[in-house]
């Protein structure tokens, strides 16, 4: 028998494992192996009937606010990285957050995420700060806000906690810290970046993480640990999406991104988040705008392989285009207005339902934090050797 046919065969038992909530490490590494278009249909219907079970056709919107590019790190494929001196840096003011976060709510989206470069100083945190009691000013504590600003000490993330932020999104990028040393210069640590997501955890945020997919070095076994790990922090949300090179850094430069690349990075970005869903089950997971930059609707096929969190960008075009972390970010030339609309028709043409004017929580932090239950018991699939 042939890989694939071997492979026909095997799926439909791997799949009743999931249904179960019993998929091993090898089960994970399997799924994320698969190849044939037929095959990567039914992991991704099996996928989204289970998100189906647990948050129905639903799709939660948070508003992207790129507040700055500019960043203290180096890590070795993004294209706002310090050395890259080909960058227009900018950092926006609070008042200009602020203006973008009340245009988010007056469009009910419910939720915004303010992300930037790493930026560690009293100053730094201080606008944070000010930025979030705003926000929370304006919308009576109502309008959702997450942090994504890299790693900060634990007496900022308490800060800006109490300020008003209450999910916190920090990629681990990958958990292997092998595959970490070879992503980033020596001065970056994996070991801190895991300490900042227990630091999070341990303020009461919701916390988010994930890692980017396709990344060379990288195998399906390392993919089917990712999933491990994030079970083992007992995440709340995922945002993780396909590696996509920026021809201005180190693990860039050279390369020529084909078609057949493109459509690669997809199908994994696919998988994993199929994957994840079948795994985790009831947590938050993004359909990253890296899918649209590999196919015009890759977030809808995102939402159609079990994801139920969209990011539309809510940044000035003005500042959209220096905030390019990949080669082909999408809706460069389109303002917000003109986003809003599209993204509403599109998920809707899908047959998914946004959920506008809602903060959504993740059901795993709903039931983590309500049902009082230890995390023994709420744990979901604990990976079998
Ligand atoms: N600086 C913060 C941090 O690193 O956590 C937040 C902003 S950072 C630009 C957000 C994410 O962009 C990173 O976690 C990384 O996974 C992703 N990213 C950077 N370069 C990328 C690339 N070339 N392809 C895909 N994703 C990339
Ligand atoms: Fe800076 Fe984040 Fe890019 Fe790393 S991934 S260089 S921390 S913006």
């Amino acid at each position: 028998m042939d890989a694939r046919t071997e492979n026909h065969a095997v799926l439909p038992e791997v799949l009743d494992r999931a249904a179960a909530g019993r998929l091993s490490r090898a089960d994970l590494a399997f799924l994320l192996s698969l190849e044939d278009a037929g095959d990567c249909r039914r992991l991704f219907a099996a996928a989204y009937a289970v998100k189906l079970r647990h948050i129905g056709k639903n799709v939660s919107l948070r508003g992207l606010i790129e507040m700055g590019n500019v960043c203290a790190k180096n890590c070795l494929y993004c294209g706002i990285r310090k050395d890259n001196a080909r960058v227009e840096r900018y950092l926006l003011d609070a008042d200009a957050v602020v203006r973008m976060a009340e245009w988010a709510w007056g469009q009910r989206y419910g939720s915004v995420v303010i992300q930037s470069g790493e930026i560690e100083s009293a100053e730094h945190a201080n606008l944070i700060c000010g930025i979030l009691r705003r926000i929370a000013d304006f919308s009576g504590g109502e309008l959702g806000v997450t942090l994504s600003l890299g790693e900060q000490d634990g007496e900022t993330f308490r800060r800006w906690r109490e300020a008003g932020a209450h999910r916190y999104l920090l990629r681990i990028e990958t958990s292997s810290p092998r595959l970490y040393r070879e992503l980033h210069p020596p001065d970056h640590s994996f070991a801190r970046r895991l300490e900042c997501l227990r630091q999070l955890r341990s303020l009461g945020y919701q916390v988010g993480t994930g890692v980017m997919c396709g990344l060379p070095g990288q195998t399906a076994g390392d993919l089917a640990d990712d999933l491990a790990f994030f079970a083992d922090l007992d995440i709340d949300m995922i945002g993780m999406g396909p590696y996509i090179p920026h021809p201005d850094t180190p693990l860039g430069a050279g390369l020529y991104v084909t078609d057949s690349f493109r459509a690669r990075q997809l199908r994994l970005g696919l998988k994993m988040i199929a994957a994840a869903r079948l795994y985790l089950r009831d947590v938050n997971i993004a359909a990253a705008t890296a899918l649209q930059a590999l196919a015009d609707n890759g977030r809808e096929q995102g939402l159609k392989a079990g994801a139920n969190v969209i990011m539309p960008n809510v940044t000035d075009l003005a500042f959209r285009r220096n905030y390019q972390l990949y080669a082909g970010k999408p809706c460069l030339e389109e303002n917000a207005d003109h986003c809003r609309g599209c993204l509403a028709l599109r998920v809707a043409g899908v047959g998914e339902n946004i959920l506008w004017g809602e903060r959504g929580d993740s059901e795993h932090y709903r039931r983590r934090t309500f049902s009082g239950r230890p995390r023994s018991e709420t744990a979901k699939s604990p990976i079998a050797p």
